[in-house]
């Protein structure tokens, strides 16, 4: 079995990797960093869990550990779909960089970017972007992308869903024909493989094996589900959620809950919130500033349901989440899969439930034929001889039952997010588990000028840069 030690890494990359607690290298891994270091292109067909991330960092890392960076000309790019996955990049560049005396900076969206407007002057081994973020400072006449000797694309087919693949085509040929290319997709449309062709030269071609089993160790359970009528299915389907989390107890120490509309997300958000839980939504309608409140938020265990849509939850790597519950059957298979590998990571325990209702069986069909397994059907945990009226007041808040009731029961003519919003007002929200940790920042004392809102992890680097 190959080590890390055979790759021919960097030695400092060798011993923050020993740090990191990794023992061997995933398969992405093993395939992609030697002709990564070899100078090669690589095309690497592997999704998010995967470890690809490493696989395209640890290179990158030891190709840059020689050299300097030059006033606004970054040496390596790496861009990402969403300003998540952008600050999960930075998060990995910062762990594997921890011995090497590297700089960076992280353009995204929808944070002001003064300070990283100074790193970038200054001069940056690594940038890590959203495209969109990236050409307008490039326009701004703030950036040359003529000294980029490593590019990365990650997570191409993301992109080609977000419309991104224009300003793709426009960064390639923005940046020097000799630079080297690592292109990460986790499948291969035409419109990818068309990119691949035009903009990589003679790429290794590393592919592993596309994930269509669920790792063993989630426990998976469908909760077929049917309305008592039509006009109630929605508040019905939020009850059946709330039991189905008060029925996993302690064990459920967090959860995601994925949406297939964002609409929804909101929805159950809010409603989980006027019931008290502790939730809160993250879709790519929200402002930056709440969507990473909202993550720094359940990365450190202060929040503990995150409702999602299948974009903005697409790749994060949160690594201890007990629980998945699918809101919604996910219309396109894979992303079952997707969605409920957020929880099992590294090998802990991890369970996924999902609602189906009537309407949702052929796609639940769907997800049982890409996984080869039949999901165990679980026991509705609302059965209840009285009727869902009586049900639906006793379960509500007691101080706001009428009110709740008016809203879990409201016509289906009204808008959903309305009735929910209309009983949210009076509601009293349930106070924080735990003040936030900003890890000793004052107000005044911001690190990068990216306000508060930034995820503690980011900062940490730049503090521990701006300390040393
Ligand atoms: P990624 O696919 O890049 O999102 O990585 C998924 C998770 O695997 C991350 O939490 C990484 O820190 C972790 N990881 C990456 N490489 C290794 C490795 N060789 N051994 C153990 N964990 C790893």
């Amino acid at each position: 079995m190959t080590k890390f030690s055979d790759l021919n890494l960097n030695p400092k990359v060798l011993k923050a990797i020993d740090e990191a607690g990794y023992e061997t290298p995933t398969p992405i891994q093993a395939g992609a960093i030697p002709p990564a270091l070899e100078g090669r292109d690589v095309l690497g067909i592997a999704q998010t869990g995967t470890g690809k991330t490493a696989s395209f960092t640890l290179p990158m890392l030891s190709l840059l550990a020689r050299g300097r960076a030059r006033a606004r000309m970054p040496r390596s790019l790496v861009l990402c779909p969403t300003r998540e996955l952008a600050a999960q990049v930075a998060e990995n560049f910062d762990t594997y960089s921890k011995h090497l005396k590297l700089t960076k900076a992280l353009l995204i969206g929808g944070v002001s970017f003064g300070e990283q407007d100074k790193l970038i002057d200054k001069g940056v081994d690594v940038l890590i972007a959203t495209p969109g973020r990236l050409l307008d400072h490039f326009e701004r006449g703030k950036l040359l992308l003529t000294g980029v000797q490593v590019m990365v694309v990650d997570e191409a087919d993301r992109m080609l869903d977000m419309g991104f693949i224009p300003d793709i085509e426009r960064i390639f040929s923005l940046t020097p024909f000799t630079r080297q290319t690592f292109f990460f997709s986790a499948t291969m449309a035409p419109e990818i493989e068309r990119i691949t062709n035009t903009f990589l030269q003679a790429p290794a071609r590393v592919e592993v094996a596309r994930q269509a089993t669920a790792s063993e160790t989630i426990e998976q359970g469908v909760a077929i589900f049917k309305p008592s009528r039509r006009e109630r299915a929605d508040s019905e389907k939020r009850k059946l959620l709330r039991a189905l989390i008060d029925a996993e107890g302690e064990a459920c120490t967090n959860a995601i809950i994925f949406c297939n509309r964002k609409t929804d997300v909101d929805i159950v958000a809010k409603s989980l919130k006027k019931y008290g839980y502790d939730a809160a939504p993250i879709h790519g309608d929200l402002d930056q500033s709440q969507r990473t409140r909202t993550l720094d938020g359940f990365r450190n265990g202060e929040l503990r349901f995150l409702v999602a849509s299948d974009v903005a939850a697409r790749g994060l790597d949160v690594p201890a989440v007990s629980h998945v519950f699918n809101f919604d059957v996910p219309g396109h298979p894979e992303d079952y899969v997707h969605r409920i590998g957020r929880t099992g990571r590294a090998g802990r325990d991890g369970k996924a439930i999902t609602l189906c209702n009537p309407r949702d069986t052929k796609a639940l069909a769907a997800v049982e034929a890409l996984i080869q397994k039949d999901i165990p059907r679980l026991e509705n945990p609302l059965k209840s001889d009285k009727p869902e009226d009586e049900a639906v007041q006793e379960d509500a808040p007691k101080k706001r039952r009428s009110r709740s009731r008016k809203s879990e029961d409201a016509p289906k003519a009204e808008p959903e997010t309305e009735a929910v919003e209309a009983t949210e007002a009076e509601e009293p929200q349930k106070p924080a588990r735990k003040p936030r940790d900003k890890g000793g920042r004052g107000k005044d004392n911001k690190v990068v000028g990216m306000g508060d809102d930034m995820p503690s992890f980011i900062a940490k680097s730049f503090e521990e840069r701006m300390a040393s």
